[in-house]
């Protein structure tokens, strides 16, 4: 109670939130973890919130920091802790075009950062479905990836500075503009992708890159995935690398999409196994103006390349988006991956990488090794096939923990013979601690260790996440 009414003093009563006001932050998204926080304390400023984190770190209570909660890892489970939320400090303090720079508040919401940059005929090229809840805190900290890595890299390669505060309350200033800057450890790279458990992200400077003036969007079918990558290698010469997502939805994937969202339709007047959908943005006028014919270059570059693989049967269909209305029900079958795979409470969702020309063999090796083990269960992919990033699930027979964690260990020994990542762009959280004191090199976990110790000798920094106990 003494801790509450001192955290009530810095951030006002109104900020301090406990009992029914709490319990919403408690609840990710995915509704799988589901904490009692001591309170939520809403912050307004960097000063405030290192005061925050002080007070928790002299009383030794846990501090969980919390963005949109879209999280798919239990990274913002909260019990008995002081979940720390930053929606408060929501400002977008500048956008410099000239610079390509938007320095920020880590509160700002995704979409409305985009919203803002728009404006300004740029665009901060980080999309995925939830953009209309998460977090800029939340993004860095999990170094999201969505569906556009491809062509822009993950967020860690769209931050250029950082402000973090340090589990001891201490403010690190690094929110540097700057593209070059050898001045020792780069400690912006440390705190990007530490989920909270190494500080407290409160702003960022943001890269942001010219807003495509066209696009060439479409569904298209090939053979297989050698056929697929094949395509897109095509396309990445023909347009000299401007194919902003290339997301493959195998035919199970269609058929669930049909079945789960409401007025979902088929991609093709035929069914097909492998489905992608491919978008190309061009930036320059001369590949986006529309021509006196009515045509536009980018789309013309992508229905050259489909043509000639549509003659030589490398490809098997194809439908290109004729408005933004087609654009966007070509998202929408993409985009609802999370609402279309993970509704069932016992299935086996996996989020791996391997590279790109490897993602067949792996579903192939996966698949025999999954029905050999649960004869019949049913399999979903999604992948960022441009990235080799695979959101692989399993419905299993049985739905005991032992047999799903028998399923997850085989999904991780074959993403290890093939020298692939268990954990592509979703972070650790809970969810996949078992995943890393089985798979992670045990000199880099010695490392993470020493510099969460050096860190936060109290462990109270987002305590038992990312981290396994040894
Ligand atoms: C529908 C849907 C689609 C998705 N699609 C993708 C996708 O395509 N690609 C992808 O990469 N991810 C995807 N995700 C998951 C993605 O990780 C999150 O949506 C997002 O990155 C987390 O942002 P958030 O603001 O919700 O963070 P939260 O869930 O609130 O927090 C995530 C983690 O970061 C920590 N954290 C939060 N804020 C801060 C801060 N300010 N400082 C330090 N630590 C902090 C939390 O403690 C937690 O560990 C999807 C999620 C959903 C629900």
């Amino acid at each position: 109670m003494q801790l509450l009414e001192t955290l009530k003093r810095v951030v006002g009563d109104a900020h301090v939130l406990t009992g029914d006001d709490a319990a919403p932050f408690g609840k990710d998204w995915t509704g799988k973890y589901i904490s009692t926080p001591l309170a939520v304390v809403r912050p307004a400023t960097t000063q405030e919130v290192s005061a925050v984190v002080k007070t928790c770190s002299v009383a030794d209570v846990p501090i969980v920091p919390v963005s949109g909660n879209t999280g798919l890892s239990g990274g913002a489970y909260a019990e008995g802790a002081i979940m720390i939320s930053l929606s408060r400090m929501n400002a977008i303090r500048e956008i410099r075009p000239d610079a390509r720079v938007a320095i920020v508040d880590a509160g700002v919401v995704l979409s409305s950062l985009h919203e803002a940059v728009d404006a300004h005929d740029l665009v901060f090229p980080l999309f995925f479905g939830a953009r209309g809840s998460a977090m800029i805190g939340g993004v860095l900290s999990t170094n999201a990836g969505g569906s556009n890595v491809l062509r822009y890299g993950n967020t860690r390669a769209l931050c250029l500075g950082l402000e973090v505060v340090l589990p001891d309350g201490r403010i690190m200033d690094l929110m540097s503009e700057l593209h070059k800057d050898n001045t020792g450890y780069d400690l912006k790279h440390l705190m990007i992708g530490a989920e909270g458990t190494l500080g407290l992200i409160t702003a960022a400077v943001l890269k942001l890159s010219p807003k495509p003036l066209a696009y060439a969007t479409a569904m298209v079918a090939t053979p297989d995935l050698p056929g697929a990558l094949s395509l897109l290698n095509q396309l990445q010469s023909a347009t000299g690398g401007a194919v902003e997502a290339f997301e493959y939805m195998p035919r199970a994937y269609v058929e669930r999409h049909i079945a789960r969202i409401p007025g979902a339709r088929e991609p093709f007047d035929a069914p097909y196994d492998v489905n992608i959908l491919v978008e190309v943005g061009a930036t320059a006028p001369r590949d986006a103006d529309v021509q006196p014919d009515g045509s536009v270059p980018v789309t013309n570059y992508l229905e050259e390349v489909l043509s000639g693989m549509l003659e030589d049967g490398t490809v098997l269909d194809a439908v290109v988006a004729k408005s933004d209305g087609q654009r966007a029900q070509m998202w929408e079958r993409r985009e609802s991956a999370a609402e279309v795979t993970l509704t069932t409470p016992t299935l086996v969702d996996n989020d791996v990488s391997v590279p790109v020309d490897k993602v067949g063999t792996f579903l192939d090796r996966i698949t025999e090794r999954v029905q050999k083990l649960d004869p019949g269960a049913a399999e979903l992919t999604v992948s960022h096939l441009g990235d080799g990033n695979l959101h692989y699930t399993v419905f299993p027979n049985q739905t005991d923990a032992e047999h799903r964690d028998l399923i997850r260990q085989q999904v991780e020994e074959v993403t290890r013979e093939l020298g692939g990542s268990f954990s592509a762009e979703h972070g650790i959280g809970l969810t996949k601690l078992p995943s890393m004191t089985r798979n992670k090199d045990a000199v880099s976990m010695d490392v993470m260790r020493l510099i969460k110790a050096a860190l936060d000798p109290k462990g109270i920094m987002n305590p038992g996440k990312v981290i396994p106990k040894v």
